[in-house]
C-alpha cells in the first residue's frame, strides 16, 4: 500500500508532547528555557539475545548495561522535551518558531522512527487532506521512500545508539538510578534545567570508558511485579506517590497495593 503525505501546517501535532530528543537537541532545548525529562525503563537481560532476535538487538543498541541487584538489565533512557498544551515554540499562526532548528522527531513526523511500529494514518493528528493521493509519496509497501525522511530516520536511529553511553554518564551524574520495568510504565525524572545542562555537557564531553556496571532500581506500581522482581534477585521498588517524590511514575496498568 502507498501512503502519500504533505504537511498542512495545521499545528495539531505540536501539543501535549514528550518529544524524544538527542543529547545535542536536549541541550539546545534546555538552553532555550524548555523542560527536558529523563524517561527511564529497564529490560531484564539475563542472557544475550540471538542475532536474529531483531527487536532485542534494537533494544540492545539503544540501551546501556546495568544491574538491578543480581539481575542484569539494560536501561533505555529517552530525553524528552515535555509540555502540556501548545509547544512553547508554536506560533499563533501554527508555524514553528524554531523551524530551521526544530528537533529531528518533528521533521520525521508522522513517519515512525521505531522500525517495529507501522505507520497508521488514522492514529496520527494530521487531517485527511494531508494524506491525499496527489501528495508526495511517503511510504510504499511499509517502507519509507521519501529520501529526506528516510535519511532523517536513519540519522535519528544512529544517534539514539551513539548517545546511550552519554545518557548513562548523565544519569549517574544526576543520581538517576530508577527505571520502570519495560512495557509496564516509565519512570520520569525532571531535573532542574541548569543541573541537566551541566550533566549532559559533562557526559557528552567525557571520554570516560568506565566498565563499572551501574546499579539501578526497577520500579512498578504493581505489587505482584515488585514481588516477582525481588524473587529473581532484582532491586524492585513499589511506586507509591508521595508529596516530594524523586521521580514520577507513568504506569501503563492500574496500580495494585
Ligand atoms: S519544535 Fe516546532 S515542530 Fe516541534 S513541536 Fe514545537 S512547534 Fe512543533
Ligand atoms: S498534524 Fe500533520 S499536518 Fe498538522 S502540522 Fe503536524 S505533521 Fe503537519
Amino acid at each position: 500500500m502507498d501512503i502519500n503525505f504533505e504537511c498542512t501546517m495545521c499545528g495539531k501535532c505540536c501539543h501535549d508532547l514528550k518529544l524524544p530528543l538527542s543529547v545535542d537537541e536536549a541541550l539546545v532545548w534546555l538552553e532555550r528555557g524548555g523542560d527536558v525529562q529523563f524517561l527511564c525503563e529497564a529490560v531484564p537481560w539475563p542472557d544475550e539475545p540471538s542475532a536474529d532476535n531483531l527487536q532485542a538487538q534494537h533494544k540492545r543498541r539503544r540501551s546501556f548495561a546495568a544491574s538491578s541487584g543480581e539481575l542484569p538489565v539494560r536501561v533505555v533512557v529517552v530525553l524528552a522535551a515535555s509540555f502540556e498544551g501548545a509547544c512553547p515554540h508554536l506560533q499563533a499562526n501554527m508555524s514553528c518558531g524554531v523551524y530551521e532548528q526544530r528537533p529531528t522527531v518533528c521533521r520525521i513526523y508522522p513517519a515512525e522512527i521505531n522500525p517495529f511500529n507501522e505507520l497508521k494514518p488514522e492514529q496520527k493528528e494530521c487531517p485527511p487532506e494531508a494524506w491525499a493521493s496527489d501528495k508526495p509519496l511517503l511510504m510504499s509497501a511499509q517502507r519509507v521512500v521519501d529520501p529526506e525522511t528516510f535519511a532523517l530516520i536513519a540519522r535519528s536511529r544512529a544517534t539514539d545508539v551513539s548517545d546511550a553511553p552519554a545518557k548513562a554518564r548523565a544519569c549517574a551524574d544526576l543520581d538517576i538510578d530508577a527505571a520502570a520495568l519495560a512495557n509496564e510504565g516509565l519512570v520520569v525524572y525532571s531535573p532542574p534545567g541548569d543541573l541537566a545542562i551541566a550533566a549532559l555537557k559533562r557526559a557528552r564531553e567525557s571520554r570516560d570508558a568506565s566498565e563499572d556496571v551501574l546499579q539501578w532500581k526497577v520500579v512498578s506500581n504493581r505489587r505482584e511485579t515488585v514481588d516477582t522482581l525481588t524473587s529473581i534477585g532484582a532491586t524492585g521498588v513499589h511506586y507509591v506517590k508521595t508529596d516530594a517524590p524523586a521521580f514520577d511514575y507513568l504506569g501503563f496498568f492500574p496500580a495494585s497495593a
